[in-house]
């Protein structure tokens, strides 16, 4: 499944790529992690403005951002079905993702991972809520370095509950694989490439249910058994991380209500103010009036962009296609 660092050829000649040791003597792996150790995982919910939902997560040094649109209505029109709605996923890598340039726009590989991320989604949304309509995911992986699918699937799941898709869980997704003979937890880019198997797998965390497994290389029964346990140990630890992201979201927002509420609470206390003046006759009213504006609080002024923001809501309301 892995690609190679291309090795160029440099004045004629080819270096084949050195397989490195990829473990140490003490079982430590090349970035010196441990057997059943994860990447650092980080994800950051509601990064984009004008999508319905979003995310963005690095994993290692794994980059990927999300955007979700919808219900919206399907496009092309025939793949729109009358008795529940559908999820269409489109993985993406970018050109400068990788090391070598990628060549841009869809090929096999991110055909197959757009097909199976769609498949698992379709399991937890509730299609049968919005017929004739589509949830649109976009995942771009902005840097791939081994794991990107699971990446792209595991911020998915948080734009979606962004999005305020209706769901009865998130998707969450881990790879784990074999290298020199022993299985390892969430492969890094060397062992992606010089390792034995690679096992990816996504899970519903509240049923229990695979949604997405899938293997490249060789793996006895009793391997692929406990790369599937390995996995379903880390996709709990990632869901932990997911539910966080979400709830500072949430809580961003409730900090947010608050200072609106201030902000309010100054307007009615500045509007007395100015009642108690008129009342008293302390203030001629006059040509002066223009000059009211640098009475004003900062919070009742026009906000500088406000004609910018008004264009991108007409945008907005235009756009149609995904
Ligand atoms: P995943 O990213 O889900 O592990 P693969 O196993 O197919 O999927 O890919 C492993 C890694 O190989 C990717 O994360 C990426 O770093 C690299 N890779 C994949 N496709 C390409 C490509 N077209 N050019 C260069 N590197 C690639």
């Amino acid at each position: 499944m892995g690609k190679m660092d291309g090795v160029k050829p440099i004045s004629g000649t080819y270096k084949p790529p050195v397989k490195p040791k990829l473990l140490d003597k003490n079982g430590l792996r090349l970035d010196g992690r441990k057997a059943d150790e994860l990447r650092p995982l980080k994800i950051e919910a509601h990064v984009l403005n004008r999508a319905d939902g979003s995310a963005y997560l690095e994993w290692g040094k794994n980059k990927v951002l999300v955007g979700v649109y919808g219900p919206r209505e399907v496009h092309p029109r025939h793949l729109a079905k009358s008795e529940k709605g559908i999820v269409q996923c489109r993985y993406n890598m970018a050109a400068f993702s990788v090391s070598d340039r990628k060549r841009p726009g869809p090929d096999r590989r991110s055909q197959e991972i757009s097909k199976v991320a769609s498949e698992a989604f379709e399991h937890v949304v509730f299609t049968e809520r919005f017929p004739r309509t589509t949830v649109d995911i976009y995942i771009e992986v902005l840097e791939a370095n081994a794991g990107t699918r699971c990446a792209g699937i595991t911020a998915a799941s948080v734009a979606l509950v962004d999005a305020g898709i209706p769901m009865k869980d998130m998707v969450v997704s881990c790879a784990s694989g074999k290298i020199e003979n022993t299985m390892v937890l969430d492969l890094g880019k060397e062992e992606d490439n010089f390792g034995q198997a690679d096992v990816p797998m996504a899970i519903i965390p509240s049923t229990g249910d695979i949604v997405l497994l899938q293997m490249d290389g060789e793996l006895s029964k009793d391997e692929l058994a406990q790369a599937i346990e390995m996995n379903i140990g880390a996709c709990k630890r990632i869901y932990e991380i997911q539910r966080d992201a979400l709830k500072r979201r949430y809580s961003v927002g409730k900090e947010q209500e608050e200072e609106e509420a201030e902000e309010e609470r100054k307007k009615e206390e500045r509007k007395d103010g100015e009642g108690k003046d008129r009342d008293g006759g302390a203030r001629e009213p006059g040509p002066d009036q223009s000059a009211k504006g640098d009475d004003w609080g900062d919070g009742e002024k026009p906000a500088p962009f406000d004609e910018d923001v008004g264009e991108f809501k007409e945008n907005k309301g235009g756009e149609s296609d995904g």
